[in-house]
């Protein structure tokens, strides 16, 4: 405050200095300030540079990321072929599995029947097993009835035995009496032995005579039978072939009016649609000599060789094939040639039979001979 009271000049000096102070000490403030700011600046600085460190490590941190980035995409893009292939397979696998859940579902039904088919086979197994229990138990007791019968049976015949043998205990005493019995008449047979001896050859004696009678007997048959068949053989006709009396068998044609023929001549020719009669025994009658007795035939022709008249013999029931004899005295008997040729008779005697070669139609069941075109038959001679 004394400065300033001083001088007006150093008033002004004054001002002026103090305005430099001013300066200077605004200077001065600014120049803290400005190192304050520079301190703060280079704090700035520094921050900065560990910022751009901290970037720089960023970018270097980023840099390795988008190396790791492109490897796990390449790694991705394995994966997803392996994922692409795992699908593949897995419709692959589903694929199968719907044929094999098919083939199971399938095979379930299968199943189900087969199931089904045992049941029904089990029921009818146990209808037939019931059936056959039924059975087997009516069986037992029908077989326990027969043990039962035979059982009261088997006690009968027991008690039967027992009288039996009581019967053969008496028996015995019977047959010892009868072989005393049979001592007695073994004797008397021995007494009688020689009384049959004697009468042995009394018997002999008698026996020579007999057959002495019966060489007699024997010799007037003969005789008697000869005398016979001279009688019975000799026909009232002549061979109109040989011209000699017919002695025999007379073959009469039934459809000539009068021609005979003997057995020899036969097979001679005669016409080939007239047929014969065959004789045996004398027929006496002269209203039949000059008539043909037989009605004309229709033929049939068949190969000669082998004849089937298609007519059955009344005696030995075959067929008749190459000669028919039928008899012209009843309707319905024919004779085959075997059944003719027995020497014996197998039909009535006075009836006449018809030799037919060929074979014929005969629609009437009329007799074809007149039942008075009959032999003489002689009853056999007694002695
Ligand atoms: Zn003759
Ligand atoms: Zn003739
Ligand atoms: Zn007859
Ligand atoms: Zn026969």
């Amino acid at each position: 405050m004394m400065k300033q009271t001083t001088s007006s000049n150093s008033n002004n000096n004054n001002n002026n200095n103090n305005k430099d102070l001013n300066e200077l000490n605004q200077l001065k403030s600014k120049y803290y300030e400005s190192e304050l700011e520079k301190d703060g600046l280079n704090t700035l600085v520094e921050s900065l540079k560990t910022k751009i460190r901290t970037l720089q490590q960023q970018i270097f941190s980023q840099e390795s990321s988008v190396q790791l980035n492109q490897d796990l995409e390449s790694q991705k893009e394995i994966l997803l072929e392996k994922v692409n292939n795992y699908k593949k397979r897995i419709n692959d696998s589903d694929l199968q599995l719907n044929i094999i859940k098919k083939e199971l579902s399938t095979l379930r039904e299968e199943n189900n029947d087969y199931i089904k088919k045992h049941n029904e086979l089990q029921q009818e197994n146990k209808i037939i097993l019931q059936k056959e229990l039924r059975q087997c138990n009516e069986q037992s007791t029908s077989i326990e009835d027969n043990i039962n019968e035979i059982k009261s049976s088997f006690e009968k015949l027991d008690a039967d035995y027992r009288v039996l043998q009581c019967k053969n205990s008496e028996l015995e005493l019977e047959i010892e009496n009868l072989q005393c019995e049979v001592k007695r008449l073994r004797e008397k047979c021995v007494l009688q032995y020689h009384e049959i001896d004697e009468s042995n050859k009394l018997n002999d004696k008698l026996k020579g005579d007999i057959n002495d009678l019966h060489h007699l007997f024997i010799e007037q048959e003969r005789f008697l039978k000869k005398k016979n068949q001279q009688e019975n053989g000799m026909h009232q006709a002549s061979c109109n072939v040989c011209t000699k009396r017919i002695v025999g068998v007379r073959y009469k044609c039934g459809h000539c009016d009068n021609f005979d023929i003997c057995s020899n001549c036969e097979t001679s020719n005669h016409d080939r649609n007239h047929v014969f009669i065959k004789i045996k025994r004398q027929i006496i009658n002269d209203r039949f000599v000059n008539n043909a007795l037989l009605p004309e035939f229709q033929f049939i022709e068949q190969n000669e060789q082998d004849i089937d008249h298609k007519v059955i013999c009344s005696v030995c029931h075959k067929k008749i094939r190459g000669v028919r004899y039928k008899c012209g005295h009843c309707a319905k008997f024919e004779m085959c040639v075997n059944c003719e040729a027995y020497p014996f008779n197998l039909h009535d005697q006075t009836h006449v039979f018809i030799k037919i070669r060929r074979p014929v139609q005969i629609d009437s069941n009329e007799n074809l001979l007149p039942s008075e075109f009959r032999p003489i038959v002689n009853k056999p001679s007694i002695i």
